[in-house]
């Protein structure tokens, strides 16, 4: 085999000079990888001679990948301000400027600075978010889903939670409830049908061995004709007649009136509050528009038995986390909700999106893209099947090819009716430019 024997040794190619000021542990590594591939592409005779420039030039490029970060910024064409797979709610450079000061520091996460001794973790957010929300007392967690696993094996563990059979939601990622439930130990007791539940189907299932009354928001779907299920409110008033607990899993919580009538069919945080319920959980990073969370909030006792739950310290959450929510919460508290953007979003004006798109039309050439009114969604298992106004940059041409090209480029858009459209409500003011130059090279 002389093919073999003209393969580069790795300490002779380590010092070639295209490979000047490389990290060598990294690129020892590398080097072996490619030979090793080579070795066996020689083996079975699928090359006929050792290319050294080849060799070098790959490995190169492997070294290179080696560095390259897997999560990448895209650009979010699709209109769809929530995009689960993109990394729901965006954080605005200030908030994350300001949280950088506690993130970058060491900080009194668990010192009591007052003291001198070990303080609370989960005593800093709490103040600002039980002042945002009225409420008596709040406790934060990984996400929404570690919330209602909490909350189910705190409080009905081996006991039964009566649930509407049309709330018994999969939220997507493989999140659904009676499979929560049953891994939390709490029983499930459904009640009612699919479509149509009852009060006094709630009324009729509470047993010796209930613990709780719970309602489950249809996140990403919505039951239309001949339906009908029970306000929470009246879920609350049977659960404290009964003297069981209420918890209602919110999904998403919002906290400024939404526009475009999107809100018709929901409540704001504070109406939700003001029926004084046990427990209520959100997500942090979906109307809400912070970091992932998830919030949960209620009466004083109910919280300070979820802090003695030992799964709190598996669902604890980092300063990270804290530090970035209670900037949003401030940014609340002042109405600035200019920092927050998922809101600013939600609420730029049409006219504004449109302007953006004609310019950017001007840019590329006009003969090349169309500005057309189209609508979008929220998203992210929130507000399911309401659209709301939006404009987007129709690009001629084959749509599939261009889907494809965009998405090569780090541009997600969508088709819609055979169009590929590249929707401005999600568009970043400060990519622009790098779109325009984008679709600059895709339709020459
Ligand atoms: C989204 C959602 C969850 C899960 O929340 P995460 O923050 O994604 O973990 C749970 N319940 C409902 C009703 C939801 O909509």
């Amino acid at each position: 085999m002389q093919l073999l024997q003209q393969i580069p040794k790795v300490d002779k190619l380590i010092f070639h000079d295209t490979f000047t000021g490389l990290n060598h542990t990294l690129l020892t590594s590398i080097i072996r990888d490619h030979i090793d591939t080579l070795r066996k592409k020689i083996l079975n005779k699928e090359i006929e001679r050792v290319d050294e420039s080849v060799l070098i030039k790959e490995i190169k490029e492997g070294y290179a990948a080696a560095l390259s970060p897997s999560l990448r910024p895209l650009i979010n064409a699709t209109g769809v301000i929530l995009h689960t797979n993109m990394g729901r709610s965006l954080i605005s450079k200030e908030i994350l400027e300001r949280a950088s000061y506690v993130i970058c520091n060491y900080s009194n996460l668990e010192y009591d600075q007052e003291k001198g001794c070990r303080g609370e973790r989960y005593e800093h957010v709490s103040g600002h978010l039980k002042r945002l929300l009225g409420v008596e007392d709040v406790i934060v967690v990984n996400n929404n889903a570690s919330a209602v696993f909490l909350v189910l094996n705190t409080f009905a563990k081996n006991k039964e939670v009566i649930v509407s059979r049309g709330e018994l939601v999969e939220i997507g990622g493989s999140f659904r409830i009676p499979e929560v439930m049953s891994q939390s130990g709490a029983l499930l007791k459904e009640v009612g049908a699919t479509n149509k539940t009852k009060l006094s189907d709630y009324k009729n299932a509470i047993c010796d061995n209930s613990a709780m009354l719970m309602k489950v928001h249809q996140s990403n779907f919505t039951i239309e004709g001949f339906s009908e299920d029970v306000d929470f409110a009246d879920i609350r008033a049977l659960a404290e007649e009964h003297e069981l607990l209420d918890y209602y899993d919110l999904g998403s919580g919002y906290i400024a009136p939404l526009p475009y009538n999107l809100a018709n069919r929901e409540l704001p945080l504070g109406k939700i509050l003001e029926l004084n319920p046990s427990l209520i959980s959100f997500s942090g990073d979906k109307l809400f528009g912070s970091v992932q969370a998830g919030i949960i909030a209620g009466k004083r006792e109910l919280i300070a038995r979820l802090k003695k739950n030992q799964l709190l310290r598996m669902l604890r959450v980092d300063k990270i986390t804290l530090s970035i929510l209670e900037e949003t919460i401030k940014a609340y508290l002042e109405e600035k909700y200019d920092l927050i953007p998922t809101l600013k979003m939600l609420f730029v004006d049409v006219e504004v999106l449109k302007q953006r798109a004609e310019e950017m039309r001007e840019k590329v050439g006009c003969d090349k893209c169309e500005v057309i009114e189209t609508k979008t969604v929220m998203g992210g298992g929130t507000l399911p099947n309401k659209e709301f106004p939006s404009i987007a940059l129709y690009i001629k041409g084959k749509a599939t090819r261009l889907e494809k090209a965009f998405r090569e480029k780090g541009v997600i858009g969508r088709i819609e009716e055979n169009c590929f459209l590249l929707d401005f409500r999600t568009v970043q003011e400060e990519l622009e430019n790098e779109l325009c130059q984008i679709i600059k090279e895709i339709v020459v």
